[in-house]
């Protein structure tokens, strides 16, 4: 085993948090999974995975503290009463069977829970409508209200405290919180004493902060998890102005700062608007006001950026929810001198879109998560290879990279070939462009393992024909019996999606360019129209690239928005505020229904209503098709297959079915965990069933 570099000696300092001490300051922080309630057992073995990896503490994700305060399909953690207690116990089991410290973060949503489930009117300090666009209104909390929530939230610490957790929260942060409304002038209205001044819009914050000392105090340290900016300018809190004077009048009552802004995709930004770091500005005064512990959070993969942090006094502890997601191992691997192996987050948000769809989350650099209990795959640990045959991957993308890494991590002897010098495939071209270039961490990581992998061969270079695979496997010095093709997907130039099912008319009137084309460095020429009929990240980052080009730019979607689906990863918002400032035409809920000689036709989805649109240059952003040539001829040569000994042949990746890079990512290790293993069963993975009592 490599030793640890005495530099990153500080971070594996204990660190003592009330009654309980932490064995290092790897800490993570509450974070939503998709997992919660809802499935228990998939929970606890990802938490359990983490603790394993050395993180100090292991927290949940937020959990209800009564039926008053309902996530409604959301998958998220519950404490209603004591029924509760023995699912999240198994998460505080699995935390501690590794020797990692279980926290757990008790929330009530107040106006942020429309209460669909439980059918009881929601709550907040005035009258508010809920925070989406259900047509549910919160109503004003009476005194005998704020005595029952005070209540609640005692008895979920009690219960929290009976599961088995060490740290229990209080939680002020993100806008999703009761205790966040009291303290916000813009929800608070009361005339009483818990609101108008700052002192009165406190008061609940700290009664529940010194009940829950009182209460689960003496083996658990209480834990304030507190947005001290809100990014809203003089409208919310700021860290110059109530942040900070929050974080004075609280300073010594709690034992940990758990420190970050708000709302959710501020404090979860992606790679595409923030850095590594980001949330510095705001939270790095916190420690300066208080002696006790700091956590804060901001992508942080990088231990020289953590050491630094430590030294210059800006926290005590290094949160982390997405590292930790993307790499569980990731303090195992500083501690054992393995930094070149650590899986760097690419700050996609693919994670989150898994929590919003109410489906275990799933993460790009990290095919395992949320697969740790149903199928039992571990990230560092891989079924060893069941003969000494040899795999031949073809396509060095995300799913031939990580394909090839498992297979070798497995033991195979592996080759790969990839027909461009470049690996990487789609997350190299796509890196390059405006705000992506963290995926190129897709590659960089399975690159750098993969050659230190001394029975994986890489061959950059060399475009492999059917004739080339079957004369190849033949040869004794390359010798396989099974091959994997990762040769991936091509935009489709004939604007074929969701709108059209026949190629759109008149398109040989017009330069029609694709995604791929301009990755290729095909230039646009005069005006560009982009019709964005995929609705994820592609359309908006062409316009911002060919907008940054100096051309004039209008998107064209049929959808609501732009860019629709990165409503699941918390970026729509930004990506449309981006795209209006450098001045790009949207014309959302538009079809694109014909093309002519310098123009295009769109038509209003609602009303059929046509406009004409000046356009030199149509980028069409639709389906991608599989580049599956490859399989289909040595598909229908199966006797050519059987006399080069080809015993596997099989698609993976986007040559298989065209999805997001996790998708591919995700393809290539499965079919690397499937070569030579017994056949799944009729539902390839385990189930959490509702149990369907006869007698209740
Ligand atoms: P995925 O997302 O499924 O990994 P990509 O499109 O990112 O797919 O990667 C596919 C890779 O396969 C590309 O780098 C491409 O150059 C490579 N490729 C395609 N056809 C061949 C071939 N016949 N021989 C070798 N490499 C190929
Ligand atoms: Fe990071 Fe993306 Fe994985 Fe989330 S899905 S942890 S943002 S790499």
């Amino acid at each position: 085993m490599t030793q640890r570099d005495p530099r990153y000696d500080i971070l594996f300092e204990q660190v003592p948090i009330g009654p309980v001490t932490a064995r290092n300051r790897f800490y993570q922080v509450p974070h939503c999974n998709g997992m919660g309630h809802v499935r228990p057992n998939t929970l606890a073995a990802m938490r359990g995975i983490k603790a394993e990896g050395g993180w100090a503490v292991v927290c949940t994700e937020e959990v209800e503290i009564h039926a008053n305060s309902d996530n409604g399909l959301a998958a998220e953690g519950r404490l209603w009463d004591d029924g509760d207690i023995p699912a999240l116990a198994k998460m505080a089991a699995a935390v501690h069977e590794h020797g990692a410290l279980a926290g757990i973060e008790l929330v009530h949503g107040g106006y942020s829970s429309a209460n669909h489930y439980s059918r009881i009117p929601p709550i907040a300090p005035s009258v508010a409508s809920v925070n989406s666009y259900d047509p549910v209104q919160a109503r004003a909390m009476t005194k005998a209200d704020i005595r029952d929530f005070r209540k609640w939230h005692r008895q979920a610490a009690l219960r929290g405290k009976q599961a088995g957790f060490d740290l229990v929260y209080v939680y002020a942060g993100h806008n999703l919180t009761l205790l966040m409304h009291f303290l916000s002038r813009r929800f608070n209205q009361r005339t009483d004493e818990y609101g108008g001044s700052l002192e009165n819009r406190v008061r609940l914050f700290r009664e529940v902060l010194e009940e829950t000392k009182e209460a689960v105090g003496d083996r658990c340290a209480v834990a304030v998890r507190f947005a001290v900016d809100e990014l809203l300018g003089p409208k919310g809190i700021t860290a110059e102005n109530e942040g900070r004077e929050v974080i004075e009048m609280l300073a010594e009552l709690p034992d940990l700062w758990d420190v970050n802004i708000s709302e959710w995709e501020n404090d979860s930004a992606t790679s595409r608007f923030e850095k590594e770091g980001y949330q510095e500005p705001y939270i790095g005064f916190v420690k300066s006001l208080t002696s006790k512990p700091v956590v804060g959070v901001g992508r942080y993969t990088s231990p020289d950026t953590m050491v630094s942090l430590i030294q210059r006094g800006v926290m005590d502890l290094i949160g982390a929810a997405r590292p930790s997601i993307a790499d569980p191992f990731l303090p195992k691997k500083i501690e054992e001198g393995r930094l070149d192996e650590i899986r760097e987050c690419i700050g996609c948000n693919i994670c989150v879109a898994g929590d919003w769809l109410a489906v275990p989350m799933r993460c790009t650099q990290n095919p395992t998560m949320g697969e740790e209990w149903r199928r039992g795959w571990h990230p560092e640990h891989i079924e060893p290879s069941r003969s000494d045959e040899g795999v031949l991957v073809v396509g060095g993308g995300p799913a031939g990279l990580e394909c090839a890494l498992a297979l070798g991590q497995r033991g195979y002897r592996v080759m790969l070939a990839e027909a461009s010098e470049e690996l990487g495939g789609r997350v190299s071209r796509e890196s390059r462009l405006p705000g992506l270039a963290e995926w190129g961490r897709v590659r960089d990581y399975r690159a750098t393992l993969l050659e230190k992998q001394e029975n994986v061969t890489l061959y950059r270079g060399s475009k492999l024909s059917a004739e080339d695979i079957l004369e190849f496997s033949a040869k004794d010095q390359f010798g396989f019996s099974h091959v994997l093709l990762a040769t991936g997907a091509t935009w489709r130039r004939d604007g074929i999606a969701r709108e059209h099912r026949e190629p759109i008319l008149g398109l040989d009137h017009m330069t029609v360019l694709t995604p791929d084309d301009l990755m290729d460095g095909v230039s646009a020429s005069g005006n560009v129209v982009i019709f964005d009929d995929e609705h994820y990240y592609m359309g908006g980052v062409l316009a911002e690239k060919l907008r940054l080009d100096v051309h004039e730019v209008r998107l064209v979607t049929p959808a609501p928005d732009i860019s629709n689906w990165t409503h699941h990863t918390m970026e729509q918002g930004r990506i449309q505020t981006r795209l209006l400032e450098l001045g790009v035409e949207l014309a959302p809920q538009h079809n694109l229904v014909s093309v002519h000689s310098g123009e295009v036709e769109l038509a209003c989805v609602f009303t059929d209503r046509r406009t004409r649109h000046v356009c030199d240059t149509l980028v069409l952003v639709t389906e991608r098709l599989p580049n599956n040539t490859l399989y289909h001829q040595l598909q229908s040569n199966p006797e050519g297959l059987a006399q080069a000994g080809i015993k596997t042949l099989r698609c993976i990746g986007d040559c298989f079915a065209p999805g997001i890079i996790a998708a591919a990512v995700h393809s290539g290790h499965l079919a690397a965990r499937e070569l030579e293993a017994e056949a799944p069963g009729e539902v390839p993975f385990l189930r959490e069933r509702v149990v369907v009592l006869n007698e209740i």
